[in-house]
C-alpha cells in the first residue's frame, strides 16, 4: 500500500481539543479547564474535559481501526509510517521544544536536546527494531515443529505523566504503532500540548484515522478511570504515580486487562571513597536537580562513604549554589519551574518536614530572590537525617536530595535496598570487583555504574518492588505490546 501523507492546517495547542478517529473534536460536554504555565502563573490556553463519552467514542474508533487500513498495512510500509512520525518531529523541533517548556516549565534548551530530540529517535528506534524482529521455534525430536506467531494486542490505553511529556509518550506510542496496535491515549492534565500537536504529526506522516487517538481530561472520575475501566480495552500501558497504579490495578482487573506499569522511584546513588570524585560531582548534580529533580531515575538518596564525606559535600554543595533557577527560556538557565502549585506545596512540604526529622539544609529550601511568580524553588541538598525519617523514605520528586555517610559496602547495599521502591541505582567505585558485587545485589531494574542515565534503548527499562511491572525497551516493549501464539505441528 501506497501511504498518503495529509498535510492539513495546523492545530493550535494553546485550545486542546481531543483527536478520536482522526479528527480534532471538544467535549460533548463543552467542559474545558485552564492550562497553567508553570513558570508565570498565567493561563497558556484551554483543554477539553473529556470523560467516559469520549473514551468510549475513541475505543470505538481504535477498535475499527485494528481491522482496517493498518491492519492490512505492509511491514514496510508501518516502518515508513513510523519512521516519519520521528522525522516530523525533528522538523518541528523549535516548535515542539517551546511547546513543552511552556507546559512543564523545564528549561527550553533541555526539551530542544534531550525531551524532543529522544521523542524523534523513539519513532526511529522502533521502527528499525521491527525490521529485525522474529519470534522463537523448537523442534520437538522428530515428533513435532513448534514456532510462534506474534499478533498485536489490540486496543492499548496508553497513561502518562507530565515530567517528560512527548519522550515518555512516544516510549509508549512508537512500540505500541511498531507492533500493530491501536491506541487510545490520555495524557497528563498538566501538559497536554504536545500529545495535541502529536496526533496532527501522526496524520500527517500516514497513520491511518482511529489508529491513534488522544482525550484529554483528569485520572479519577475521568477520562483516566473511564479508560481503565473499559471493557474492551485490551491493555494498558502506565507510567505514573506508584499509588495511582495500585487504583489502575484495581480497575483493570474488572476485565484482566494486561498491564505494564513504570511508576515512581526514591533511587540510591552511592559514592565510595576511591572514585573520582569531580566527575562524581558533576554528575551527582544532573542526577539531582535535572528537569527540577522532576525525572523518575533522579538519585535523591545521596550515600558517600565516610573519608570523602565531608570533601564531596564541599564541592557538591559550592557547585549546587551556582546552578541559576528562573526563566526556562534563559539559556543560562538550570533550573527551570516545578509543574505546578499542588506539587510545588508538595516539595516544600517535604523540606519543612526534614526540618522537623532533625535535618540540616546546606543549601536551597527556598524560593530564589527575586522570582515571585512562578512555581520555582531553589535546588535543596539536607543533611542529618537518618534512613527512617520519611525524607529519606518517599518520593519527593523535586530539586530535594539527602545525604548520609556510610562506613561499609554492606551498610551501603542494606540502605539502599531499604525502600518499597526498586527503579534505578548509581554506584561510583574505580573498583572493578566491588562495582559488580555491589551492582549484583542492589534491588533495582537499572544500575548506572560511574554514570547515569545512559541509556541504550535496547535495553530492559523499568523497576522492580513497587517502582514497575514488567520492562520497556527493545524486545521488552514488544513483548509487552504483542500476544504469542505457538503453532504446534506433528511431523
Ligand atoms: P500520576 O500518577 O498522578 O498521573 C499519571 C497519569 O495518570 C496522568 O495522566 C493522570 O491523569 C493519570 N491518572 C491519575 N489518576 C488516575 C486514575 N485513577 N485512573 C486513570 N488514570 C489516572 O503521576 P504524575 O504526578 O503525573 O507523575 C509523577 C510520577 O510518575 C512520579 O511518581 C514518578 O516517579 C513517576 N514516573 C515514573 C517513570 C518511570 O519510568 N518509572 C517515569 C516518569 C515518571
Amino acid at each position: 500500500m501506497q501511504v498518503q501523507p495529509k498535510v492539513e492546517q495546523r492545530v493550535n495547542p494553546f485550545d486542546c481539543k481531543h483527536f478520536i478517529n482522526g479528527q480534532y473534536m471538544a467535549s460533548k460536554s463543552g467542559k474545558t479547564f485552564d492550562n497553567i504555565n508553570p513558570a508565570t502563573q498565567e493561563v497558556l490556553g484551554r483543554v477539553c474535559e473529556g470523560g467516559k463519552e469520549e473514551i468510549d467514542l475513541a475505543v470505538a474508533a481504535a477498535r475499527r481501526a485494528l481491522n482496517g487500513p493498518w491492519k492490512k498495512m505492509s511491514t514496510h510500509d508501518r516502518i515508513s509510517v513510523i519512521r516519519r512520525i520521528g522525522d516530523i518531529i525533528l522538523e518541528r523541533k523549535e516548535e515542539l521544544a517551546r511547546l513543552e517548556s511552556l507546559d512543564t516549565g523545564k528549561p527550553y534548551w533541555l526539551a530542544s536536546t534531550i525531551d524532543i530530540p529522544r521523542s524523534a529517535y523513539n519513532f526511529h528506534f522502533f521502527a528499525d527494531y521491527l525490521r529485525g524482529i522474529g519470534t522463537e521455534a523448537y523442534q520437538t525430536d522428530d515428533i513435532a515443529l513448534n514456532y510462534s506467531i506474534r499478533r498485536p494486542v489490540g486496543v492499548v490505553g496508553l497513561i502518562t505523566p507530565w515530567n517528560l511529556p512527548l519522550l515518555l509518550l512516544t516510549w509508549k506510542l512508537a512500540p505500541c504503532l511498531a507492533a500493530g496496535n491501536t491506541a487510545v491515549i490520555k495524557p497528563a492534565e498538566l501538559t497536554p500540548m504536545t500529545a495535541t500537536v502529536l496526533a496532527e504529526i501522526c496524520r500527517e506522516a500516514g497513520v491511518p484515522d482511529g489508529v491513534v487517538n488522544i482525550v484529554h481530561g483528569f485520572g479519577p472520575d475521568s477520562a483516566g478511570s473511564a479508560l481503565t475501566e473499559h471493557p474492551d480495552v485490551d491493555a494498558i500501558s502506565f507510567t505514573g504515580e506508584t499509588v495511582t497504579g495500585k487504583i489502575i490495578m484495581r480497575a483493570a482487573a474488572q476485565s484482566l486487562k494486561k498491564l505494564s506499569y513504570e511508576l515512581g522511584g526514591k533511587n540510591p546513588n552511592i559514592i565510595f571513597a576511591d572514585a573520582d570524585l569531580d566527575e562524581v560531582v558533576e554528575t551527582t548534580l544532573k542526577s539531582s536537580f535535572i528537569n527540577q529533580g522532576e525525572v523518575c531515575l533522579c538519585g535523591s538518596r545521596v550515600y558517600v562513604e565516610r573519608p570523602v564525606y565531608e570533601a564531596f559535600l564541599e564541592k557538591f554543595v559550592a557547585r549546587t549554589k551556582e546552578l541559576v533557577v528562573g526563566d526556562p527560556f534563559d539559556p543560562n538557565t538550570k533550573v527551570g519551574a516545578l509543574i505546578g502549585e499542588e506539587h510545588y506545596q508538595r516539595v516544600t512540604g517535604y523540606i519543612q518536614l526534614a526540618k522537623e526529622e532533625g535535618g540540616q539544609i546546606l543549601t536551597g529550601g527556598r524560593r530564589p530572590e527575586g522570582l515571585d511568580k512562578g512555581y520555582y524553588l531553589e535546588p535543596t541538598i539536607i543533611v542529618g537525617l537518618n534512613r527512617n525519617c520519611r525524607v529519606v523514605r518517599e518520593e519527593i520528586f523535586g530539586p530535594v536530595v539527602t545525604v548520609l555517610p556510610f562506613d561499609s559496602e554492606e551498610e551501603v547495599i542494606a540502605q539502599a535496598n531499604d525502600t518499597h521502591y526498586g527503579l534505578s541505582a548509581s554506584i561510583w567505585t574505580n573498583d572493578l570487583r566491588r562495582a559488580h558485587r555491589v551492582a549484583g545485589q542492589i534491588e533495582a531494574g537499572i544500575v548506572w555504574v560511574n554514570t547515569w542515565f545512559l541509556r541504550d534503548l535496547r535495553t530492559p527499562f523499568g523497576g522492580m518492588k513497587q517502582s514497575g511491572i514488567g520492562r520497556e525497551g527493545g524486545i521488552h516493549s514488544f513483548e509487552f505490546f504483542t500476544e504469542l501464539t505457538n503453532v504446534c505441528i506433528k511431523l
